[in-house]
């Protein structure tokens, strides 16, 4: 089956079944993006892209396409990014919503970005808190993490914004201009540290999988000009059509309040209510101009007042 629902793009197989236990196809898919991506674009544009192509849906293989396709239709932009591993490549720049169509349709489930703009790789326009719950910790336990972090920015003059990851955890975006990488990681990695020395049995900054059995998992190695993450709005190829969503400080205090953190996981039908009702929650990750305070990384970590039980 062939339907021009976009007068550029041609969808194509709109009938498959994309992930079987929702019953979710791929014409559900490309509704989805049709619909979210005016509000999904801005966090897209310019950036580098990779995507996540499932082309028998979720249950099938899959595999990531950093390369922008050499036959690409003439909307589809590129920006091209030197690595020192994969030489130069032309990812596609998701600009416009017939790129994000065109993409959806050749079955890229998943859209992940880099955290810089255009060919800017040493420039970050936002630092990545990735939380991770190690098992039986749960994004529960993400939550009540994130907002402690959230107090420990604002004591640094910062704000952050919060988004699901899709998946298990938790993102926070800082906001940031004017630095390098090297300088969020370190700020990340301090404030990790901190947080590992406040709250030993619940939060490790350390990659060792053993230390993660329980605890929140900061992953401050993600503000990396080689690391992607989960664009906001991103579906994810788990066993139902989870996205990468956007939620609000209120909500997240008042889930961990009622114990009902289960409820922040949006599916593909939610997150569109959602933007419908409250607009796009992760806008002043990207509009929002902060600097990083002037203060290393190790010095935000020993600076600031430790537990009673800290390490000296
Ligand atoms: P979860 O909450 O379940 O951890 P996540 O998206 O945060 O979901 P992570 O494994 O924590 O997943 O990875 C963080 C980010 O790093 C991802 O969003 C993705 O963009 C990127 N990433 C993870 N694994 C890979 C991989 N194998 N190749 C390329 N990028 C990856
Ligand atoms: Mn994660």
């Amino acid at each position: 089956m062939t339907m021009a629902r976009d007068s550029k793009v041609a969808f194509t197989h709109l009938d498959k079944v994309y992930y079987p236990d929702a019953a979710f196809t791929k014409g559900d898919m490309m509704h989805y993006y049709q619909s979210v991506g005016p509000t999904m674009l801005p966090h897209l544009a310019k950036r580098p892209v990779t995507v996540i192509r499932y082309p028998d849906g979720v249950a099938g293989g899959f595999f990531f396409e950093k390369r922008c396709p050499e036959k690409r239709p003439a909307f589809m932009k590129t920006v091209s990014v030197t690595s020192e591993r994969y030489g130069t490549i032309a990812f596609c720049a998701v600009d416009n919503l017939p790129s994000l169509l065109w993409l959806a349709n050749r079955a890229a489930i998943e859209f992940h970005t880099y955290l810089f703009r255009g060919a800017r790789e040493t420039a970050p326009t936002m630092m990545v808190f990735d939380l991770d719950p190690g098992a039986p910790a749960t994004i529960a336990d993400c939550v009540e993490i994130a907002l402690i972090i959230r107090g420990l920015l604002r004591e640094l003059g910062l704000e952050c914004f919060a988004k699901t990851s899709g998946g298990k955890g938790l993102h926070l975006g800082v906001p940031v201009q004017g630095t390098t990488f090297a300088a969020t990681k370190a700020f990340a990695r301090g404030i990790a540290t901190t947080l590992e020395r406040r709250e030993p049995l619940r939060v490790t900054a350390s990659m060792a999988k053993a230390a993660r059995a329980g605890r929140v998992f900061f992953d401050w190695s993600q503000n990396d000009h080689g690391k992607t993450t989960a664009c906001a709005y991103t579906l994810r190829a788990r066993r139902t059509p989870t996205v990468s969503t956007p939620v609000a400080w209120d909500e997240l205090e008042l889930a961990l309040r009622r114990k009902r953190c289960t409820s922040l996981s949006f599916t593909a039908a939610e997150v569109l209510a959602r933007v419908a009702r409250l607009g796009d929650l992760f806008a002043p990750a990207l509009t929002l101009r902060q600097r990083l305070p002037a203060v290393r990384g190790q010095a935000v970590a020993t600076s600031h007042r430790r537990g009673p039980h800290a390490s000296p």
